[in-house]
C-alpha cells in the first residue's frame, strides 16, 4: 500500500504544510499530521522551527501590500511553526480541500480549518497554492535538506528489489 509509488514521477507534487503557531500551542500537530497521512500522502520533511521575520516576509511577499500584512507577521512569528513537506499525486490541490478555505467560518465542516478554528487571522495551517509554490516554499530552512536525504533512503528501501 504504497499509492505514491505506483504513480509516474511526472505526476508526484510537492507541497509545503505549515501548521501555524496557533495550531502548536493548541496542541493540534498529531490530528494535523494524521489526516494527510491517512489521506494517504507521504511526510518527506518536518521541522519544529521558530521563523525569523525575514523568512515570514519572504513566505508571505505577495501579501506585502494588504493591511493585515504587518499582523499576519506578528502571527507566523509569534511561536514556533511546524515545517513539513508532503509528497503525492495531486497533493497542491488536495491539500487545499483538507484545509478548508482560508475564512474557517466558510470552511466545511471535516476540513481542518473548518473543525478547528474560527478566525482569519488565526487559521491553524497553511498549505502552498501551487506545485510552483510548493517546490518553493519547502526551501524554507536549510534543514530540510537533511530530511530530503532521509527521504530518498525510503524511496531506495521500498523501490529497490
Ligand atoms: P490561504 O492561502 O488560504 O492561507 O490564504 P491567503 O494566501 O489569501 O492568505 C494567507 C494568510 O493570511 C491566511 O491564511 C491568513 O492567515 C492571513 N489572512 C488572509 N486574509 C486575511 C485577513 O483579511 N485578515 C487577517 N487578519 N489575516 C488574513
Ligand atoms: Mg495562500
Amino acid at each position: 500500500f504504497l499509492p505514491h509509488l505506483v504513480a509516474s514521477m511526472e505526476e508526484v507534487e510537492q507541497t509545503y504544510i505549515m501548521i501555524k503557531p496557533d495550531g502548536v500551542q493548541r496542541g493540534l500537530v498529531g490530528e494535523i499530521i494524521s489526516r494527510f497521512e491517512k489521506k494517504g500522502f507521504k511526510l518527506t520533511g518536518l521541522k519544529l522551527f521558530q521563523c525569523p521575520k525575514e523568512l515570514a516576509e519572504e513566505h508571505y511577499k505577495d501579501l506585502q501590500s494588504k493591511p493585515f500584512f504587518p499582523k499576519l507577521i506578528d502571527y507566523i512569528t509569534s511561536g514556533p511553526v511546524v515545517c513539513m513537506g508532503w509528497e503525492g499525486v495531486g497533493v497542491v490541490a488536495s491539500a487545499r480541500k483538507l484545509i478548508g478555505a482560508t475564512n474557517p467560518l466558510n470552511a466545511e465542516p471535516g476540513t481542518i480549518r473548518g473543525d478547528f478554528a474560527v478566525q482569519t487571522g488565526r487559521n491553524v495551517v497553511h498549505g502552498s497554492d501551487s506545485p510552483d509554490n510548493g517546490k518553493r516554499e519547502i526551501v524554507w530552512s536549510s534543514a530540510f535538506e537533511l530530511l530530503l536525504d532521509m527521504n530518498e533512503a525510503y524511496i531506495r528501501i521500498f523501490t529497490e528489489s
